[in-house]
């Protein structure tokens, strides 16, 4: 098993699979990325599916593929159909992507043994969608939703990013869509990791006054042992409407105590949180021809430096160099 020095247990690995994106998220990537990686840097599918292989040797259960946006990276179904060789030990293959190309690649991805997905959607309004991420493809996403629930994932899951003054007041709405049609619709507090470094207090939403909202209209239900190491409090409704809402708090009630995650860069860096100071060049180790056990215990060592939480509301917080779409949110 993998433990840190806080005797956290490690068993969910997310991986960027590039840092590029065809979405300009303003909370995310709003200018773009000046320097996406180079391709000689990125891992090659070979090269994830063999650390793949050590870290789930090593007690990773579940592996979530992420980045920028994954799906424009070629092959992500060979690389799910590799990683579904490592089943049973690997309980969890997950994508989370912004649905533009998920339709056309639906398939394939099912067919390759991916268990679960996620989509973003940070407005149900047309004209808000493309304001946010600089492309008009409301209509691509919910398509995407309904071919994934007709191919049978479940729960399929939405993600909001809720910032103050752009959609707070679509909370209602989120929330009755999550009803109509069934999928888990879960609201993440807006976090310092914009590449754009626009990130301020008052422009983050707190979880309470989310679930205050819904609640209010719809009101919800704390589902039992509902955390855990989840980054979610996750509730249903009490009229027994289908659909869960889930409330991510990394701002206001941080959940670094229970944290059970370790991320893998575009470039092959170990980060052992979103707002980790240090990288670990795994992409370094592997390609010096370093043994399975070398490998092994790199990967160990690095674990044993997590962080024994993050820092965002010190008052001398510093916002990581890296911002997300090169970590994977
Ligand atoms: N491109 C894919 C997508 O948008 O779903 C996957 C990568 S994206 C970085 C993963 C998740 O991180 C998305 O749900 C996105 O909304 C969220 N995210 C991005 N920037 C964020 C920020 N500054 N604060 C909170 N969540 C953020
Ligand atoms: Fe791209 Fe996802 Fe970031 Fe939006 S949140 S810019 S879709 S990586």
């Amino acid at each position: 098993m993998l433990r840190d020095a806080y005797n956290r247990t490690i068993r969910d690995l997310r991986i960027s699979l590039t840092d590029r994106c065809n979405f300009r998220c303003f909370y995310c990537l709003p200018h773009g990325e000046p320097s996406w990686a180079y391709k000689e840097k990125l891992l090659t599918l070979e090269e994830l599916a063999f650390v793949c292989e050590v870290f789930v040797s090593l007690g990773i259960t579940k592996i979530r593929l992420t980045g920028g946006e994954p799906l424009i990276r070629r092959d992500v179904d060979v690389l799910v159909e590799k990683l579904s060789r490592l089943k049973p030990d690997l309980a969890d293959i997950a994508l989370t992507t912004n649905g533009y190309d998920f339709v056309r690649q639906s398939e394939a991805l099912w067919s390759a043994g991916l268990d679960r997905v996620t989509f973003s959607i940070d407005s149900l309004r047309p004209d808000r969608f493309q304001e946010i991420t600089g492309v008009d493809a409301l209509g691509r996403v919910l398509d995407s939703i309904d071919v994934a629930k007709r191919l049978g994932f479940a729960p399929v899951k939405v993600n909001a990013v809720v910032v103050r003054g752009r959609n707070d007041d679509e909370l209602v709405d989120f929330a009755r869509f999550a009803r109509e049609n069934d999928v888990s619709f879960r609201f993440i507090e807006f976090m310092p990791l914009d590449s754009g470094h626009e990130w301020n207090r008052d422009m983050v939403v707190a979880g309470r006054e989310v679930h205050d909202a819904i609640n209010e209209v719809f009101p919800l239900q704390l589902k039992e042992a509902s955390r855990g190491s989840s980054t979610a409090w996750n509730y249903t409704f009490v009229d027994s409407a289908p659909g869960e809402i889930g409330i991510i708090t990394p701002v206001t009630n941080q959940f670094c105590g229970a944290c059970s995650r370790i991320r893998l860069t575009a470039d092959g860096q170990i980060r052992t949180c979103l707002f980790s100071a240090a990288e670990y060049d795994l992409r370094g180790v592997v390609r010096s021809g370093a043994s399975r056990e070398e490998i092994a215990d790199f990967i160990r060592a690095a674990v044993m430096k997590k962080e024994p939480g993050h820092r965002i509301n010190d008052p001398a917080f510093v916002q990581p160099e890296r911002t997300m779409s090169f970590i994977g949110g």
